[in-house]
């Protein structure tokens, strides 16, 4: 039987370590690390998420306020808020919920911001940083699973990481991470149009999956023993559900629990992970933005 990677419990140990931050950064700065969350429209998940993300920095010791907005704010206002963010001394992160409406260019909203409050790490300079190996305010859910690999002390080094998705958020920035020094995992990227699936996948000894299909994983496509990190978040329709459906990941969990070496659970095994490291970036972005102020 597979170990389950508590997800919950590393985070949580990774907030407390940014609340203990946060108020040694106030004592220092006589302010606390400020987020700003700006979210267009009233879908229902999205609100929810950002509703999370403010309770948790709230109790990190970070000033956080969400920005509603509804989906119809032209893009010339969206970018003049961001301006206005950028320009605001007590605020060190700024984040853009996606996905934006339509006639919004996400990718001119994402270069919009200041790339030292960027705590999505999705701005190209910090992307460039990130693959360059350079310091960098890192993207929160890769980052996330980097922390519980060395937290739950999974081996790296030579390890053959495959990762399942090749998407600007997931699958391209873990790549990254997995392939820098100090991790030096061999990285494999697979995407839809990979041959022969199983076959790479049953190379891994460290399986990423953040494909976004319902227990695509199955125990067939696992090395016995292998690490297995389950980023997606699928809803699947469950009439014994109250909701009418229950979420769950890209790994089908109950059959590679059988073969893998360690799994994370969905839910309680990545997300909470992406909003810990979301609070750990804007403490590091307010640390940095204060050592090397802006100019
Ligand atoms: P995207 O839809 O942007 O990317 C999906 C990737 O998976 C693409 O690269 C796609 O390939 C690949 N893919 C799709 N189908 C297959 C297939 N049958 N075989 C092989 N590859 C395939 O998704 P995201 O990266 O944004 O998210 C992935 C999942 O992770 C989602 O379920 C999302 O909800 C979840 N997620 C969870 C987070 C968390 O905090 N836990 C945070 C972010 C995302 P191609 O490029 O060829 O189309």
């Amino acid at each position: 039987m597979a170990h389950l990677i508590d997800g919950k419990a590393v985070a949580a140990a990774v907030r407390d370590e940014v609340a203990e931050g946060a108020a040694a950064f106030e004592a220092a700065h006589g302010r606390r690390p400020g987020l700003r969350v700006v979210l267009l429209g009233d879908n229902a998940a999205s609100q929810s998420y950002v509703r999370a993300k403010a309770r948790a920095a709230d109790a990190a010791g970070i000033d956080a306020d969400t920005l509603l907005h509804p989906d119809t704010l032209p893009e010339a206002d969206l970018l003049a808020l961001i301006d206005q963010l950028n320009a605001d001394p007590a605020v060190d992160g700024i984040l853009v919920q996606l996905p934006l409406p339509d006639h919004i260019d996400e990718a001119a909203v994402i270069r919009a911001i200041d790339p030292a409050k960027d705590v999505d790490g999705f701005h190209p300079e910090n992307v460039g940083k990130l693959v360059l190996g350079e310091e960098t305010l890192e993207p929160c859910t890769p980052a996330g699973i980097v922390e519980m690999l060395r937290r739950t002390n999974v081996e790296t080094s030579g390890a053959h990481a495959v990762v399942l998705g090749r998407s600007n958020i997931v699958g391209k920035p873990m790549a990254s991470l997995l392939l820098r020094r100090g991790l030096d995992c061999t990285v494999t990227v697979c995407h839809s149009r990979t041959r022969d699936l199983a076959q790479v996948t049953r190379q891994a000894d460290i399986l990423v999956a953040a494909i976004g299909r319902a227990e695509f994983v199955t125990a067939d496509m696992v090395k016995p023993g292998a690490t297995v990190i389950d980023v997606g978040i699928n809803r699947v329709e469950d009439a014994t559900r109250e909701r009418g459906y229950r979420l769950t990941g890209d790994v089908d969990f109950e059959a590679v629990s059988e073969v893998a070496g360690a799994l994370t659970p969905v839910p309680g095994g990545v997300g909470p992970m992406t909003i810990a490291m979301l609070l750990a970036n804007t403490l590091e972005a307010a640390r940095r933005r204060a050592t090397r102020p802006a100019g």
